[in-house]
């Protein structure tokens, strides 16, 4: 086999160069948008994925876990053998129904709590109704996300950065906080930052600054909990094709070309992620927490 011969599909993973490229179709959603609706469809890891018994008997709340990455990580978790909680707007209603009528199909558990995580009180009953449910909790994927880019700060709103830091920050903050009560030690909290962290956009101004928060709320909840025996750590990605850029996320024009910068000259699909989740997920990373794991295709950004 020469270095350019492909991995055998024997191997049974998808190859590099089986994934979407852009050019794109312009394609505008309503916030928070639909997965299903979009072209083309994300790979979640719907047919990809393959579980081996890595979080078996775990129990998981995952935010945003209707579409995108909080779908990929939902799937893997639930093949891994974890018993899975997704949150997700109402209006999100028909990609959550999606993927609950596909793991329950599989025979996977899993309970669709749906709500805004912008309310205090929500996100507490959240945590409490998921960890009644599951009969625990001891996995938390504080995921769900507001991206609206906005090209000035003289056209930023209150409400748009206000909404944004709510749904990013605070949400992540209420149900961290209800989660302390029943996370035994052996728990992971995994939230999902972004390379905006690191390399943020002129055009993401808020939202930038929400995914920075995320990265000093992990490395400094890490060194809290550490002696409580729970890890946190994040999930930092670069372009990944998933409706939060196709509804406000992006201009059309940068939708078009979406992931084209990037070395791998495509956005990453949200199946190429969830694993990173599994393993901080799972005892295997026991010595791991406080860390930034950063999936860009190719940046390298930290
Ligand atoms: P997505 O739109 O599929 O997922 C985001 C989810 O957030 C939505 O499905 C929705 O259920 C949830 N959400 C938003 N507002 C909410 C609210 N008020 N109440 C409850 N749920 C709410 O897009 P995604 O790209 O999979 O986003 C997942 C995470 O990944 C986000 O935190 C996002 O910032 C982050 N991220 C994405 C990219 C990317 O390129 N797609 C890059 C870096 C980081
Ligand atoms: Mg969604």
């Amino acid at each position: 086999m020469n270095s350019k011969t492909l991995i055998p599909a024997s191997l049974n993973q998808p190859h590099v160069e089986s994934f979407p490229y852009p050019p794109f179709e312009k394609q505008r959603q309503p916030f928070p948008g639909l997965a299903g609706k979009m072209k083309p469809v994300p790979d979640h890891g719907e047919t990809s994925y393959k579980g081996s018994s890595r979080l078996e008997g775990r129990k998981a709340l995952i935010t945003g876990g209707d579409s995108g990455i909080g779908r990929a990580v939902a799937i893997a978790f639930a093949r891994e053998g974890a018993a899975v909680v997704i949150n997700y707007l109402p209006e999100e209603e028909p990609d959550a129904k999606e993927v609950v009528d596909l793991l329950r199909s599989e025979g996977r558990k899993i309970i669709a709590l749906p709500g805004d995580i912008r309310n205090e009180k929500f996100c507490q009953k959240l945590v409490h109704d998921a960890a009644e449910q599951l009969g625990g909790l001891d996995l938390l994927v504080n995921n769900a996300g507001r991206q609206q880019f906005c090209d000035s700060i003289k056209n930023l709103t209150t409400e748009a950065f206000d909404a944004t830091f709510k749904t990013n920050v605070y949400a992540m903050f209420w149900i961290t906080k209800a989660a302390l009560e029943y996370l035994p030690r052996g728990s992971s909290i995994i939230n999902t930052s972004s390379v905006q962290a690191f390399q943020p956009s002129d055009n993401l101004l808020d939202y930038a600054q929400t995914k920075a928060s995320i990265v000093a709320f992990t490395k400094s909840l890490a060194k809290q909990l550490a002696a409580d025996g729970i890890r946190v750590n994040a999930v930092a990605p670069g372009p990944y094709w998933t409706v939060l850029q196709t509804s406000g996320g992006q201009p059309q024009e940068k939708v078009e070309k979406f992931g084209e910068q990037a070395p791998l000259g495509r956005p990453g699909q949200p199946a190429e992620i969830a694993s990173l989740y599994v393993t901080f997920a799972s005892s295997e990373t026991s010595y791991s927490s406080g860390q930034v794991w950063c999936s860009d295709g190719g940046t390298g950004t930290v």
